[in-house]
């Protein structure tokens, strides 16, 4: 640290996103991208587009909003693009959380909501999950801004919008967001809700589903006036937060969404697929509703799992943290991909055959 970094930011733990290595060598099942490519309508859209980056792109973000509102079956003013989901969370810890209204989010979730709660100084409070990794609904306070992963990360276990609405009710006067990044794999959306709850805010992402994570392309949709709030914070931040090329790349992936739907429903064969394999195998997992598996062998510590399998040229992801750390989360690539995972996964238990706990 600098003697010059402001002293509000001096004991903040910055978010650790996973591992990009360089080398390329590796099969690459930690970070829950889409093992699909764009379309191919996506790169030559991006390429067009490219000619024009002399000229700002249009803060409004006009065409590409309306085309996520026709998806949706909803207005313009009801959405918010921005730069990856990332930010529209950052934006909602901004706009909707202050010292009288802390924000709360299970303790097991998506580890950036502590973070972004560090940075604009709101207090929050992580409600444990229960034993069988449910969220505890009953937990949250009338007074507190809940941020909910559902499907949620790393579990990937999922709640149903029947029990999203029941907190919806009882929190009237405080926003709850749903981060839905993962709900094209699966669940059911809470989009359903948003003409009766002017305090839902739902979030979205192009990075899973649509193949996008290196464009980092977000969205939300909620209530025009909570829109309006959010785009407060957004024109006081960066008014060109979606790139021109991120921008005719999302477009065109509303044009091909057949494409990534049927990608989707390949990634959800697969990972059944797997989880019996894994299971088969005498592996515990969770119930996923996701593009990845969550998974711990017993006996074998989950950080050595994690570094046989990289050494093996497989990349996961494990979280050190107490109640989890004996567990992978995977994503689920290619049958292919899938496959040098399994074998791999064989080799060790083999391997670890009567040095397990
Ligand atoms: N929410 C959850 C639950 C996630 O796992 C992620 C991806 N790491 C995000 C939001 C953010 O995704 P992006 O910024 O790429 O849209």
């Amino acid at each position: 640290m600098s003697r010059f970094f402001s002293t509000k930011y001096k004991d903040l733990e910055a978010y650790v996103p996973g591992e990009q290595p360089r080398d390329r060598k590796y099969i690459k099942l930690n970070t829950n991208e889409s093992p699909y490519p764009p379309a191919p309508l996506v790169s030559q859209r991006v390429e067009e587009e490219s000619h024009l980056l002399h000229l700002y792109s249009d803060p409004e973000c006009r065409t590409l909003t309306e085309a996520v509102a026709a998806r949706y079956g909803l207005e313009y003013e009801n959405i918010l693009m921005t730069n990856g989901s990332d930010e529209v969370l950052n934006f909602a810890f901004m706009a909707f959380c202050d010292a009288s209204h802390p924000a709360a989010f299970p303790d097991i979730t998506y580890g950036f909501y502590p973070v972004f709660a560090r940075l604009n100084s709101v207090p929050f409070r992580e409600i444990p999950l229960k034993e069988d990794w449910s969220v505890d609904l009953e937990a949250f306070r009338p007074e507190e801004t809940v941020f909910l992963a559902n499907p949620n990360a790393p579990t990937g276990r999922y709640l149903p919008p029947e029990q999203i609405e029941a907190l919806l009710a009882s929190h009237r006067d405080r926003v709850v967001v749903v981060d839905e990044a993962y709900i094209d794999f699966g669940g059911e959306s809470c989009l359903g809700l948003l003409a009766e709850y002017d305090n839902l805010l739902i979030t979205r992402t192009f990075s899973k589903s649509r193949s996008l994570a290196g464009a980092r392309l977000g969205f939300c949709m909620g209530n025009r006036a909570l829109i309006r709030d959010l785009n407060t914070i957004k024109y006081s931040t960066n008014p060109y937060n979606v790139n021109r090329m991120t921008m005719a790349a999302g477009l065109a992936a509303l044009e091909e969404d057949s494409y990534y739907m049927e990608n989707c429903c390949r990634i959800v064969r697969t990972r059944e697929k797997t989880a019996t394999r894994l299971k088969e195998l005498g592996f515990c997992l969770t119930e996923s509703q996701t593009n990845f598996l969550f998974a711990s062998f017993p006996g074998l510590r989950g950080e050595e799992y994690y570094g046989k399998l990289r050494k093996r040229g497989v990349l996961v992801r494990h979280f050190g943290l107490p109640r989890i750390r004996e567990f992978v989360r995977v994503t689920v690539g290619t049958p292919e991909q899938m496959e040098r995972f399994l074998s791999a996964t064989e080799e060790i238990l083999r391997e670890t055959k009567g040095t397990l706990l």
